[in-house]
């Protein structure tokens, strides 16, 4: 670490649980965040500041006015441009020593799957179950920490699935992807603009976390936050035996599920998870 850089994280640095070291962890680290919007936002922002080494921030989408009352990555000036590029410009102007990739695209198929490959942790930032499910299913293969956001109207959920363990439950654990779920449209319901802030802030604390290998994770308990009364609760929930996705008969551990069909068809509008009331145990 050189003279500049014992200086700027020196706030990270005294403090005992992180050290030298879980800085050195997160400034050898690489972060894909998938999504620059509300959760992603904030998210590549604290992951920016703290110096993750490189960050590759995907998002297809550009940035509109609409965006701005959450999205804090992007400015009024920058409107129309990708959101991924808005993104690269914001955490250069913090901290121009991280490598920030921007890819405007819908990660899906081979490219997810290298890019999850490379990641050391992901962010799952995004707005629609069907890449939600196409990130989970990479993570699963390739047995790396997923960190998983929501946030709609007052709502916002926040889990980890720490998948380098066995025992660790996925996201289909939780969230099967058969089952009939109900979508919900930002645009339509509406989402608190500080909501987005708390649960992409939450994203970053985990993912440093893990990447610094310190502290206890989020894996096998989902955070559910009703903002409007500002209520936590944590819900316990445990691995699915026969998961079709990281369960023992599933293809998602070899190579063969990245010869699924698509997952979603490509002109697929956003949209917001709603939240459900996850099973306890
Ligand atoms: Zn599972």
């Amino acid at each position: 670490m050189t003279d500049e850089q014992l200086l700027r994280y020196s706030r990270h640095i005294l403090l005992d649980a992180l050290g030298i070291e879980g800085q050195q962890k997160i400034l050898d680290a690489h972060a894909l965040v998938v999504g620059a919007g509300g959760l992603g936002s904030p998210a590549a922002l604290y992951l920016a500041t703290a110096g993750v080494g490189r960050l590759t921030l995907v998002d297809d989408d550009t940035v509109d006015l609409t965006n701005l009352q959450r999205q804090i990555l992007h400015t009024e000036a920058r409107v129309g441009m990708a959101k991924a590029e808005s993104g690269r410009q914001a955490l250069a102007a913090i901290n121009p020593a991280v490598d920030v990739v921007p890819l405007q695209k819908r990660l899906a198929g081979d490219e997810l799957d290298t890019l999850v490959a490379s990641a050391d942790v992901v962010l799952d930032c995004t707005d629609n179950f069907a890449t939600r499910h196409a990130i989970n299913r990479a993570c699963v293969h390739h047995r790396k920490p997923l960190v998983s956001g929501a946030a709609i109207r007052f709502d916002g959920q926040i889990s980890v699935y720490d998948l380098a363990h066995d025992d660790a439950p996925c996201y289909h654990c939780l969230f099967p992807e058969a089952e009939d779920v109900e979508e919900t449209r930002c645009a339509v319901m509406g989402v608190f603009a500080p909501l987005t802030g708390i649960v992409g802030s939450s994203q970053a604390a985990e993912a440093l976390k893990l990447l610094a290998g310190i502290g206890e994770s989020l894996s096998g308990r989902l955070l559910m936050l009703d903002a409007l009364s500002m209520t936590w609760r944590n819900v316990r929930f445990r691995r699915d035996p026969a998961c079709a996705v990281c369960g023992p008969n599933s293809a998602v551990r070899s190579g063969e599920y990245l010869r699924r069909p698509a997952a979603h068809p490509a002109d697929a509008a956003p949209v917001c998870r709603t939240t459900r009331t996850a099973p306890a145990n």
